[in-house]
């Protein structure tokens, strides 16, 4: 399909502004995605009409509004192509469902003299829940080393993948590398020898088609934020019956069945696991991210992103002077790019950036041992999402240039 990109682009109000006097090519994507207008005008709707709390109201408005709720669990439960509505814990973000599945699930399957094994390219949020969980327990972390493309070696990932392997942890696409990781792969080693794999899809959502049954992930993790819909709202994933034998980390209001003076028990999954008033406007503006995202779909989201990175990627390893990381084959890749500029620190290259309006993140990701592993302490990095175009491309390559004249 020819791809509508003024269409797309017009619904980005905000992508229509000068940034320091200069047009605004956005390209921090991966830390989060701008918020098209249906989703705006969604989470508007529902303040102006339909506001009320849900799952408790005997009344008109709150069982609208618990049905909006209730109905935006549906559509990331047909977004995942999971097999049903109840399979979809509602969190805050990526950080809440890995941190919970770490609690909640980790605490019952990893005991001491266990192994828990990620990648090191993962980022904190894949870590150091486990790296927490494996100090309780008393099991170790294990990591799959990248080849030198970036890609995960799956010879080292067949080597620490063991039968004492409880849980395997991974990213199914880079937020520094930017590669795609062999996610199914992954789950077929974890599961012969018995563990469970957790994904981590905060750099796939918005970027290529995701199937939980295909990818047959035990639990998957993602963040709202980072596929249009607002801040503060997350999913998990995570396959029924490994839900019912997940316990609730947090306690209080909507999750119980029963409540006497010392005992209480736990309604079925999902809501044991939601406590407390969750994030209603929030879950509606994820249920009209989706719709928005499926409209063009993801598919084809994903061959026009794999358009733009085919167009920078090249441009960028052509620079002389810069550094790329990872996949230097774009089909290899989703839509981040990490890359240095020698000589020059990536918080001055992002700030020069900055001053001809390009948008892009430096530091380290919130990825330190793969940082250390690269032998830097940060990186810049550009990423893309539907709306950016060529002249995007252009400016950030363009931009690259100027900075590298004006520091060098
Ligand atoms: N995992 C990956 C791969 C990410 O890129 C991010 C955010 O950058 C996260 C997890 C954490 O997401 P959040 O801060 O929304 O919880």
């Amino acid at each position: 399909m020819s791809w509508p990109i003024n269409e797309i682009r017009a619904d980005f109000p905000i992508l229509d502004q000068r940034i320091n006097e200069e047009r605004l090519a956005y390209l921090d994507n991966a830390a989060t995605m701008q918020s098209p207008l249906p989703v705006t005008r969604a989470v508007d709707a529902y303040y102006a009409t339909t506001h009320s709390n849900v799952h408790r109201g005997v009344y008109t408005l709150s069982n609208q509004a618990t049905a909006a709720y209730e109905g935006a669990r549906q559509k990331v439960a047909t977004f995942l192509n999971a097999a049903s509505a109840n399979d979809i814990v509602f969190t805050r973000s990526t950080t809440e469902s890995l941190n919970l599945v770490a609690c909640g699930f980790g605490d019952l399957v990893v005991h001491a003299g266990d192994e828990i094994v990620i990648s090191v390219a993962e980022h904190h949020s894949n870590l150091i829940p486990w790296q927490q969980l494996a100090a309780r327990a008393g099991a170790t972390l294990k990591y799959i080393e990248l080849k030198t493309d970036g890609t995960f070696d799956m010879t080292s990932a067949a080597a620490q993948i063991t039968s004492k392997t409880k849980i395997v942890a991974v990213a199914q696409v880079g937020n520094v590398m930017g590669a795609i990781n062999p996610v199914t792969a992954l789950a077929q080693m974890a599961h012969q020898v018995g563990a469970y794999l957790v994904v981590d899809g905060a750099q796939a959502v918005s970027h290529l088609p995701v199937d939980v049954q295909q990818l047959d992930a035990d639990f998957y993790a993602f963040s709202g934020h980072k596929m249009g819909a607002p801040t503060g709202i997350g999913v998990l994933y995570g396959k029924p019956a490994l839900l019912e034998q997940m316990d609730p980390v947090q306690y209080g209001g909507e999750m119980i069945s029963q409540v006497t003076r010392t005992t209480a028990t736990w309604k079925a999954a999902p809501l044991k696991f939601e406590a407390g008033t969750p994030n209603i406007s929030g879950a509606i503006g994820l249920g009209a991210a989706i719709d928005y995202l499926q409209q063009y779909g993801l598919a084809n989201i994903q061959t026009y992103e794999h358009e733009l990175m085919a167009s920078l990627l090249p441009q960028l390893l052509a620079l002389p002077g810069v550094t790329v990381y990872g996949p230097t084959d774009p089909a290899l890749r989703g839509g981040v790019v990490a890359f240095n500029i020698d000589g020059l620190h990536p918080h001055d290259a992002a700030t020069g950036l900055d001053l001809l309006g390009v948008e892009v993140r430096a530091g380290h990701h919130c990825a330190q041992p793969l940082m250390q592993d690269l032998g830097v302490s940060a990186t810049a990095r550009a990423s893309v999402a539907l709306y950016n175009n060529q002249t995007d491309i252009d400016q950030l390559i363009d931009g690259i240039k100027q900075v590298k004249e004006f520091f060098l």
